[in-house]
């Protein structure tokens, strides 16, 4: 199925009114006209667009002709939020099956003014690129490798004209990302970091977004149960949100210079793999006692961080993982858990994540939470002792490798994909909508 935007009504398409004087959801057909209710105008918000639309679209997939959906009554931000509603669940995405069922489907046409064509535009470019992460977050642990997602960052980089360099294995040790290479180090699958740079002459600021890519994560020595591990699969959700962010950038071609760093490695239990209790020098020299090698995230992250706040100075950090499950516990799987050591940057991706597609709640991430990730020997552990506060310990345990720097953590453990059902792409949407954001801020 195919979303067309136009400016003019076209013949030969049924056409959707959305209406407030009907009762929301509720359906009128009349000679090739669909009116659709929605309730009362000032009360529509996304949300509640968002639990009917499921209706009026299983009613116009029986129809036999395209279709337009009016959308000339609505704001950007509700036009908008429509659109983005369709591209997710009316574009199919790819998957491995073979019989690739090839329906003659029909097109979606979304009459629109012209004042509109803007906030769709965006939402286009951000639709499609959730597609994109959805599709490549979906790859299981034997094809989505290391390897093949760095390759798949070297294709965007030809593509869109971004700088690509990695870091590789051998690279790593002599730049002593021992806490990365002690995640990585028990898999034969060796680990790669590909970095993508977007860069525009006269930028007044640099933003870096780091990505958790576990391309697989068994938990290694400190083994997961198996019921449910296949969608350990989706732990290199963070890293491909990344490529799918520097993609969007790379289109939007917003004056301000984005970064994107992604360690992809996985975690297996093997002779060489980590074993509790081990401890191991971080990139910038703090030492960390491995408790529990399936707290591994922090450990990629945490030299990911350190490396490219070093490296490549920016103003300000985020940085996207499926990071632990207590963030389901918290906040389910309706919002993104935010962190971060900066309030003032904080209110700004709360307030952008508004107008974007996901939600974000934040958590406290206070003196407190540092404390309980103290070692007895070491200068860190990489879990507290009781694993209360799961979702901010791993936060804290990251704080110690960002420094002064403007930072965000987003965890996206709970919100990435749904079980059972594929991922989500989420974080895209708030961290493009603040990097447009931040290219304003004075
Ligand atoms: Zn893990």
């Amino acid at each position: 199925m195919e979303i067309k935007i136009i400016d003019k009504e076209l013949k030969n398409t049924i056409n959707v009114e959305f209406n407030y004087k009907v009762k929301s959801g509720e359906i009128d057909f009349k000679n090739e006209k669909v009116i659709f209710g929605v309730g009362e105008k000032n009360k529509i918000t996304n949300k509640s667009i968002k639990k009917i639309l499921p209706v009026l679209l299983n009613f116009v997939k029986n129809l036999k002709k395209d279709i337009t959906f009016d959308l000339r009554d609505f704001d950007e931000s509700l036009s908008s939020y429509i659109f983005y509603y369709l591209i997710f669940s009316e574009v199919k995405i790819k998957d491995l099956k073979s019989d690739k069922e090839e329906k003659e489907e029909k097109d979606i046409y979304l009459l629109v003014k012209n004042k509109q064509l803007p906030a769709l535009v965006k939402t286009s470019f951000v639709g499609d690129s959730i597609n994109y992460v959805r599709e490549l977050s979906l790859l299981p642990g034997n094809i989505a490798t290391p390897l093949y997602i760095s390759e798949e960052a070297k294709k965007l980089s030809k593509k869109f004209d971004l700088k690509y360099e990695e870091l590789n294995f051998n690279e790593m040790e002599e730049l002593g990302l021992n806490a990365l290479l002690s995640v990585a180090r028990g898999s034969y699958n060796e680990p790669v970091m590909p970095i993508l740079k977007y860069s525009v002459k006269n930028a007044k600021k640099t933003i870096l977004v780091v990505g958790k890519g576990i391309t697989f994560d068994t938990g290694g020595i400190s083994l997961k149960p198996s019921k449910g591990m296949e969608e350990m699969k989706y732990d290199k959700c963070g890293a491909i949100t990344v490529l799918g962010i520097m993609k969007t950038i790379a289109e939007m071609e917003p004056k301000i210079n984005v970064i994107g760093v992604m360690p992809l490695c996985e975690n297996m239990p093997s002779g060489n793999a980590s074993r509790p209790g081990d401890v191991v020098t971080a990139y910038n020299g703090k030492s960390i006692e491995i408790l529990n090698t399936d707290a591994e995230g922090r450990m990629i992250l945490a030299d990911a961080l350190a490396y490219g706040i070093e490296k490549y100075k920016p103003d300000y950090v985020f940085d996207l993982a499926t990071l632990t499950g207590a963030c389901s516990v918290a906040l389910g799987s309706t919002y993104i858990a935010l962190l971060g050591n900066n309030q003032e940057f904080i209110d700004l991706v709360n307030n952008n994540s508004k107008n974007s597609f996901d939600q974000v709640w934040q958590l406290p991430l206070t003196e407190e939470f540092n404390d309980m990730m103290k070692s007895k020997f070491a200068d860190i552990k990489n879990i507290s002792d009781t694993g209360d506060a799961g979702t901010i310990t791993g936060a804290a345990f990251l704080s110690f490798f960002v420094g002064e720097t403007k930072w965000i953590h987003l965890d996206i453990a709970s919100t990435a994909y749904v079980k059972g059902n594929g991922p989500t792409g989420a974080g895209l949407s708030v961290v493009v909508e603040s990097i447009l954001n931040l290219e304003k801020k004075k």
